[in-house]
């Protein structure tokens, strides 16, 4: 009987170090507001110790350089990085690199393209290249990837990329795009779609603008962090670029996504733990009418209300990294939804109970609350919106389930059944009184 909440001892103090190492180190640095290339050179003796502790780029297998944590313990890790958005980027796990690390990765194991390794995937591990993920469009939705209109037609060795695309996080400051691109009109977009390798810098690569967002409202172009816009016109590229086979694209997506949502999660949980901290923290500063806010019972609603939140979201989310870890991502789809829709909301719940406890001072900039609100909202549009992932799980739920004209657990239909049963029984009970 294996059911163990338990953390190993070891693994349990590298997590000590990384949750002193966040709140001595990094969180200081939140506060200076650093353009991307000061912070990339603040933050290089961080990345130094991280790599010197075994924890860059943990996600990997250690073939890539990782630690081949498995996905319980990356999800620990994560938790504790994702509490400051600079968190993943001192430890070599930042999105949307990670994840493209990781496309790359598979893509290679499936090719045998080890020239891919050597120009790309490892630049982009060591940290020296910045990457970027293109596959939303402005004109088709993208919770139904497979309306994508972007073509990559095969031109001889080339392909030749025309296309829209916007919200690619961290295209304007990424040395190459991964394009999700339609490579067969002919067939159905699950097999005619694949991932293909732009470097920014090629001709016909047009980065229009970062779009300004409720998160960063500010627009500014070339800032970490922000989302792209990209026209990309008779683009052409070496059919070399191409990641994994032609037609492999939903595939690669699936791989990539699965673990990527648990990441998410994880750094939810970090995030809702710190405004929670917030919050706890002024109920017991703050007096008003006559008591702590601590003392009143709508504020202290909040605090247990959001602990159970947070502690039932963790509980999915761990045990789907676990599902995952024993059985693989696609026998872990419904928890990985579930996680994705729930999780949210907690996020955005004990978020904003932090503000209110905090009055105008959580509405202020002040606080780190207001931005973590406005990012927050973002999760449950991104990594595909909530309502998709609940179909999902109302769907895969409800196929185990037969029409029944009347109720199964009709009252009066299941006592005439259970006379007719016990037919014998009752008229022996009669019988005897
Ligand atoms: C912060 C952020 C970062 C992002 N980063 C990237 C990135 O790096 N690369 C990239 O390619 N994309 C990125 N995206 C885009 C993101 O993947 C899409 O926004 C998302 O897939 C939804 O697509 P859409 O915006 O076109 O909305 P639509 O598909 O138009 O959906 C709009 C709304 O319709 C409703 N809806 C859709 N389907 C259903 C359904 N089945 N049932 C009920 N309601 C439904 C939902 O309410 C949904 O929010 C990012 C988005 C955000 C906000």
């Amino acid at each position: 009987m294996a059911w163990d909440f338990e953390t190993e001892p070891e693994f349990e103090e590298q997590l000590a170090w990384m949750r002193h190492f966040m709140k001595e180190e990094i969180f200081p640095l939140e506060t200076l507001g650093f353009g991307y290339d000061q912070l990339l050179r603040v933050i290089e003796p961080l990345q130094t110790e991280v790599k010197l502790r075994g924890l860059w780029a943990a996600h990997l297998p250690p073939s890539l350089g990782g630690m081949g944590f498995g996905q319980v313990r990356l999800g620990l890790m994560h938790e504790i990085l994702g509490q400051s958005a600079l968190g993943p980027v001192v430890f070599g796990n930042n999105a949307p690199d990670s994840g493209n690390a990781e496309l790359l990765a598979v893509g290679i194991e499936e090719t045998g393209r080890e020239d891919q390794r050597a120009q790309w995937l490892q630049p982009l591990l060591d940290g020296k290249l910045r990457s970027a993920f293109s596959m939303t469009e402005p004109e088709t939705a993208g919770s139904d990837p497979t309306l994508l209109q972007t073509q990559a037609v095969r031109d001889g060795d080339e392909y030749v990329i025309n296309g829209h695309k916007w919200f690619s996080s961290n295209g304007s400051v990424a040395d190459f795009l991964i394009v999700m691109a339609v490579t067969n009109p002919d067939v159905h977009p699950y097999q005619g779609s694949s991932m293909i390798l732009v470097p920014t810098d090629t001709p016909g690569v047009d980065i229009v603008r970062d779009v300004a967002t409720m998160e960063h409202p500010e627009a500014t172009f070339g800032r970490f962090g922000n989302h792209a816009e990209i026209y990309y016109r008779d683009v052409r590229v070496p059919a070399s670029n191409l990641i994994g086979r032609e037609g492999s694209g939903f595939v690669l997506a699936q791989q990539r996504l699965g673990p990527g949502r648990i990441h998410h999660c994880m750094r939810w949980l970090g995030q809702s733990r710190r405004a929670f901290d917030m919050l706890c923290e002024r109920a017991v500063s703050r007096t008003a009418h006559g008591s702590l806010l601590a003392e009143k019972q709508t504020i202290q609603n909040w605090v247990a209300d959001s602990l159970a939140e947070m502690h039932a979201a963790r509980l999915m989310t761990l045990h789907a990294a676990w599902k995952m870890d024993k059985e693989g991502a696609s026998a872990a789809r419904m928890e990985i939804a579930m996680i994705k829709y729930y999780g949210a909301s907690v996020l955005f719940n004990v978020i904003d109970r932090a503000i209110q406890v905090h009055g105008a001072l959580g509405f202020s900039c002040d606080l780190p609350l207001e931005h973590m609100y406005r990012a927050a909202r973002a999760a449950r549009i991104y990594d595909g919106p909530d309502e998709v992932h609940r179909q999902t799980v109302a769907r895969r739920t409800l196929r185990n389930y037969a029409p029944h004209e009347v109720p199964s657990e009709h009252i009066p239909t299941r006592r005439e059944a259970a006379k007719r049963r016990f037919a014998e029984l009752l008229s022996q009970a009669s019988a005897d009184l």
